[in-house]
């Protein structure tokens, strides 16, 4: 599924996000940006060792050595992927409380800001929050997309892009975009 935004495209696809040639592509990392399960190494497995030797780095130079807070993003290369960059962001662990919400929005909000910001026009997301971390994904969709529309609404960016790993995610992510859209 693809709509248009204020002449910005968002598409909905099923698919691996390691393979994605959009010029970025987020990573659902944890705070220590050394790497883990699920997406995250999958994304540092394709991208080779020089990808946690960069976030090592960014743990020491930008963080003083402590962990990137929930919600916020910081940027890499791409090193073996076909993607330039990766922005690494990291999703709240789902607990039941309505507080999550915000910063779930804050890491989709924080990513396309950070991207925008370098000039970045191509950017995939995987569904950050809804694997290890248990975030329901149906209350996940309509926080992702209700904040990916806003960002697109509001200025000119380019394409983003929501790479679903599974067929029943992207129906999930579909229903909620059919919903928010009418
Ligand atoms: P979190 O810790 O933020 O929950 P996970 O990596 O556990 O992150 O899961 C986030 C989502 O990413 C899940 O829906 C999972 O199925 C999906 N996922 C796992 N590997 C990939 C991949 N290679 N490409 C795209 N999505 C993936």
């Amino acid at each position: 599924m693809q709509i248009e935004i204020n002449g910005n495209a968002l598409k909905l696809i099923t698919g691996d996000i390691t393979k994605q040639e959009t010029e970025a592509i987020v990573n659902a990392a944890n705070g220590t940006l050394l790497g883990g399960g699920g997406v995250d190494g999958a994304i540092h497995r394709a991208a080779g060792p020089e990808l946690l030797a960069e976030c090592r780095q960014i743990r020491q130079e930008q963080l003083n050595g402590e962990k990137l807070p929930t919600g916020k993003a910081v940027i890499t290369k791409g090193y073996r992927l076909p993607a330039s960059f990766v922005i690494h962001t990291v999703g709240p662990v789902w607990s039941g409380k309505e507080g999550k919400d915000k910063l779930l929005a804050d890491c989709y909000r924080n990513s396309l800001q950070l991207a925008a910001a370098h000039g970045i026009h191509s950017i995939s997301f995987p569904s950050i929050s809804t694997g290890i971390y248990r975030f329901p994904i149906d209350r996940a969709a309509t926080v992702a997309l209700s904040t990916i529309v806003e960002f697109l609404d509001s200025r000119e960016f380019g394409e983003v892009v929501m790479t679903l790993f599974s067929q029943s995610d992207y129906e999930v992510y579909e229903a909620a975009l059919k919903k928010l859209m009418d």
